[in-house]
This record gives structure tokens, sequence and C-alpha cells, in this order.
């Protein structure tokens, strides 16, 4: 599995904007749908990356909470570490904090050995700040690469991507149009990417995964699909 995931890791490597994955992620789900996030029938899991932000996560925890949602946050550990009050709050209003690296670099673009320092450095501060030993690892851009699957597993953490996206990250999105992008893949057992703030986003392009979730919650509850964190997703 190391050796597939590497080397569709590597064709993805022309790919390196805030658009990742997208050429290696349907191969993915067919072969590894566990890899990819692919969870119980009746449930869709749904993430944020690239947080915690002071003016962003707050707005998506207050609105999660207004829906009866819970939800995995993929953290960037610099950023938790300016920040730790807010991974604190986030545990204790019941999500998940997982880890997405220390820093939002490409794994296949970092000097050899680096990442697994920097994995087991973030996974340490998610535990020592939210007291909660982190479950989940998701690399920044999607790019797995020998080295970052071998530093999570020997972390602990269990690697996983996601099944649909609203490219919510573009300057052009709203709303509407990350609702749209995400319903066709918005089924039982989806893991759905947002970002809970613009760090490697449009400026300002959170406002669009926020507005979006009311949409989002509402269309899984219409089918019967119940909305949730990974830790409920029951990956395969
Ligand atoms: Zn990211």
């Amino acid at each position: 599995m190391c050796r597939t995931t590497l080397t569709l890791g590597l064709t993805g490597l022309a790919l390196l904007h805030a658009g990742p994955a997208a050429t290696w992620l349907p191969v993915v789900r067919r072969r590894l749908p566990g890899l990819a996030g692919a969870g119980d029938a009746d449930h869709v899991a749904l993430t944020f990356d690239d947080g915690p932000d002071p003016r962003s996560t707050p707005r998506f925890l207050a609105e999660l909470d207004r829906l009866g949602c819970r939800a995995t946050f993929f953290v960037v550990g610099e950023t938790l570490a300016r920040h730790p009050d807010l991974g604190r709050r986030t545990v204790a209003e019941g999500h998940e904090v997982a880890v997405h690296g220390w820093r939002h670099r490409n794994a296949l673009l970092t000097r050899p050995g680096r990442v697994t320092g920097e994995i087991a450095r973030a996974a340490d501060l998610v535990a020592a700040v939210t007291g909660a030993e982190p479950v989940w690892y998701r690399p920044p851009y999607g790019v797995l690469s020998a080295e970052t699957l071998t530093a999570a597993r020997r972390r602990g953490l269990r690697p996983v991507l996601w099944t649909t996206w609203g490219r919510d990250w573009t300057r052009s999105a709203d709303p509407d149009s990350v609702l749209a992008t995400l319903a066709p893949g918005l089924r039982g057992g989806a893991t759905v990417l947002l970002h809970d703030c613009d760090h490697t986003s449009a400026p300002g392009a959170w406002r669009s995964a926020l507005g979006a979730l009311p949409g989002l919650v509402a269309r899984c509850r219409e089918l019967g699909l119940r909305v949730g964190p990974l830790a409920e997703h029951g990956v395969s």
C-alpha cells in the first residue's frame, strides 16, 4: 500500500496549488476506500482543514453548535501553538482535533526526514493542548509519501483523505457553489472536506464554507444521513 500511495502522490506532484489531489483521489477512492475516508452508509463525516484561526474558527464552532453537529478539525501544528485556546475549545465542544502537519507544506518538497519529526511534533502538541490523543492524519494538499505514511503510523495516526469537497478555497466560491460542488458526492459514507480558515485559500474564502453549512446539514438530514466527526464514521 505504501508503494501504491507513493506512486499516486508522485503522480500528483504537478498539482502544487490549492486544488490538491484531483488526479489521484478517484484512484484512491476506488482502490483504498478507507484511506479516502469512506464510512458507514448512514453517516457523513464533516472535516475542516488548515485551522485554527481566531478570526474564523469560532464562527464555525458557533454554527456547528447551532446546527447540532460535531466535526473533525485537521489543524496545523504551528498555528495551534499560537492559539491553543481554540484547540481546547474545539474539543470541549465535542469536536475531534486531528493532525494536518506542523507546517502547511507539500511533503514531496520537504527535505527527507523533516516531515517525520513534524508529524510527531504536531501530534504531541494536539495531545498536550486538548488532552486527547489525535487519531487521524491528513497531509497538506492530500499529498502522501512513503515518509508521511510511515511517520503517521509510527505515531499511531491513521492517514485519511476525503471523498468529496466543495472547492471552498477559491476566490469565486460562494455558499451555493460550495453546495453544488459537494452535491454529487454527498451520500452515505462520504467524507466532506472544507476549510475553517483562509490560510491556504483566497482571502475570506472560509465564509463560503461557513455559509454552506446549513444547506449541507439540511441536505444530509433530508437524505436520512447522520453528520458527524470521523470518530463516528466507521471508516473501513
Ligand atoms: Zn490544508
